[in-house]
């Protein structure tokens, strides 16, 4: 089988690489919304668990430290895969899904006022 990588891998190849996983074991009776989200939640305070009290320059630089990278690699990709799987119970399309969310953020942060800006939108 030939690596996945991001250039050359479809979100639906995911999706279906996923769900094939999940199929597998029977563990799709498991994965209602409630429990997904909260199960990708989980990951995402196991991937920030990386990087916390440290000070936002040095996270740049335990992202790239080697004995870091693959424990970091690993949470961000339980939280993509849960993502996916949300996707897959739901019937939601993600790219419809980021592309209409990107609109509404692109509505909400102009260009003109939010470019080099942190501010939340409501703040602009
Ligand atoms: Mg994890």
């Amino acid at each position: 089988m030939t690596p996945m990588q991001d250039a050359t891998t479809t979100v639906a190849a995911l999706r279906e690489r996923v769900m094939t996983f999940a199929r597998e074991r029977e563990w799709e009776q498991f994965h209602s919304p409630k429990n997904l989200s909260m199960a990708l939640a989980a990951e995402a305070g196991e991937l920030m668990e990386h990087f916390l009290w440290t000070e936002s320059a040095a996270s740049q630089a335990v992202v790239r430290e080697p004995a870091k990278r693959e424990e970091i690699a690993d949470e961000i990709a339980d939280v993509v895969i849960y993502a996916l799987e949300f996707a897959n119970i739901s019937g939601l399309d993600l790219a419809a899904a980021i592309e209409a969310k990107l609109a509404k953020n692109a509505a909400k942060y102009p260009v003109e006022k939010a470019r080099g800006n942190a501010k939340k939108y409501t703040e602009l």
